[in-house]
């Protein structure tokens, strides 16, 4: 492909690679779709080959070489995105920022830092510690994900009732346009400079350019971390707690709710019988210790007021060791399970009846054994539902079925009850054809405006999102 021989010859030895090893650990993302396939033995194309950048005038030389020869380009993180956000093909070329994973620069008194989008999460998180800082952004794939990764799925951390998700930890990005021109935001603590364009590219999945450079707005490292877990009479008790405490203003880092079927699964110890799981948990400074004891307190009475049992820290203690554990595919698909996750959101007058409705549509769907679901980001205004389903099938084909089948049941059924599609995860290919429906037909335009003048020969990520 002459656009490859154009980069090899343009940037420095090493950067372009066209090994099949390469290729083929970039052929595609996390989506539980290609792992069926994967572990049946039709793996997805691998792409002609991937390109490594080790600096932004490196991305820019790529984006336009790759512009003016209209070859198309998928940007890559760690390809721990869930939704088909990487799909190169045959045609597209890979650049993956792996190289690109510096923290820049620290600055302690404004409690900002601007790293490389290519900086892994759990590493970034490691040198802000060293210095005394958190994001706060804790995903459960951290040690899979990449901060760029995070801009460009609009991801959401487990501790992100207190911090924010990633929009809220975002000062300022620097991200490089095909053709090779640079965007910088402006990095104010806030400015009315007419809409913000860090929102545009939040969230765009690698549609309209390649983010490279992220100033990030940090906290000190917490020294109180105090917490408990209760045994609730019923979900709905759950959502109304949750709501009364963040509707009074109370912002514990963790607060999740899980059904009877999760709380059993997960916390077996404490839960033999199917019995929903509130975890509280809050941290912060020194000086807010007496605030943060005040706020487990409120959370404590909320749950032993409507007849909720506490149950003491043991069983945060067992989440927090092994929040971040996930079994792989190869063990679930050969074991004859396929098994997702599937994150909505909606309004608290809202999400009673879509918890309900959701499980019950998921569960309907021949072949899947069970549909159960837990909350995990809470706002004043609602609350995500992270729903997991199980199906059993032991054929590609059959596995296939039972896995779009679930997908297409949670998105009607959250549709029809006026929720959100996406809460985290993003749309890449597995909800694309839903978002119409959720940003209507003018939406969809505009978004498809947005891409049309920044990307005008559509070399960015075609086929994700719009
Ligand atoms: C076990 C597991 C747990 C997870 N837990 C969470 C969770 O708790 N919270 C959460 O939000 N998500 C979670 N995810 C999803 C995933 O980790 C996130 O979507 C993450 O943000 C993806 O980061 P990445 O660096 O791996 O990106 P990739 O998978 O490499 O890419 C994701 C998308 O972003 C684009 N992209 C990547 N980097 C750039 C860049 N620098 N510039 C432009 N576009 C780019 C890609 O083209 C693609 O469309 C989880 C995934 C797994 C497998």
């Amino acid at each position: 492909m002459k656009t490859i021989e154009l980069l090899e010859r343009a940037l420095p030895e090493g950067r372009v690679r066209r090994d099949d090893e390469t290729r083929r650990a970039h052929a595609h993302d996390y989506w539980a779709f290609e792992a069926i396939h994967d572990v049946a033995g039709n793996p997805t194309e691998a792409p002609p080959a991937v390109v490594f950048p080790e600096s932004t005038s490196e991305v820019q030389t790529i984006l336009e070489i790759a512009d003016a020869e209209r070859t198309a380009i998928v940007p890559y993180g760690l390809g721990s995105g869930v939704c088909g956000g990487v799909r190169p093909g045959g045609e597209a070329l890979v650049v993956d920022l792996s190289r690109m994973a510096a923290l820049i620069e620290l600055n302690a008194e404004a409690c900002t830092a601007r790293v490389q989008a290519g900086l892994n999460g759990a590493e970034c998180e490691r040198l802000l510690g060293e210095r005394g800082f958190t994001l706060g952004h804790f995903p459960q794939s951290i040690a899979v994900s990449t901060v760029g990764g995070w801009v460009a799925t609009r991801a959401s951390g487990q501790l992100s009732t207190r911090y924010g998700n990633i929009e809220d930890l975002v000062l300022a990005l620097e991200v490089v346009l095909p053709g090779g021109r640079v965007v910088r935001t402006f990095p104010a603590p806030r400015a009315s400079t007419g809409p913000d364009l860090r929102e545009i590219l939040l969230g765009s999945e690698g549609t309209l350019g390649i983010v490279t450079e992220i100033d990030l707005k940090l906290s000190p490292k917490p020294a109180v971390e105090i917490g408990f877990a209760a045994r609730l009479r019923s979900w709905e008790d759950g959502l109304e707690i949750t709501r009364q405490l963040l509707q009074a203003g109370w912002r514990p880092a963790v607060l999740r709710l899980y059904d009877g079927i999760e709380a059993q699964r997960n916390f077996n110890d404490w839960f033999p019988e199917r019995e929903p799981l509130l975890l509280v948990a809050t941290e912060g400074s020194e000086a807010m210790r007496g605030a943060l004891e005040l706020e487990l307190a409120a959370a404590r009475d909320a749950c032993t007021s409507r007849g909720g049992e506490d149950l003491g820290a043991a069983p945060l203690r067992h989440w927090l060791g092994n929040r971040n554990h996930v079994p792989s595919w190869e063990d679930l698909l050969g074991n004859g399970l396929v098994v997702d996750t599937i994150e909505v959101s909606a309004t608290w007058d809202r999400i009673g009846p879509l918890y309900g409705k959701v499980a019950q549509a998921i569960a309907a769907v021949p072949g899947v054994l069970v549909a159960s679901g837990h909350t995990s980001h809470g706002y004043t205004t609602g609350v995500n539902i992270y729903f997991t389903f199980v199906g059993s099938a032991k054929e590609e084909q059959e596995q296939e079925r039972i896995y779009s089948g679930a997908w297409a049941a949670a998105m009607e059924a959250t549709i029809a009850c006026g929720g959100s599609i996406a809460h985290h995860h993003g749309i890449g290919r597995v909800r694309r054809d839903y978002l119409p429906r959720e940003l209507g037909d003018t939406g969809v335009e505009v978004l498809r405006s947005v891409k049309k003048a920044l990307d005008p020969n559509g070399i960015m990520n075609p086929g994700v999102q719009i």
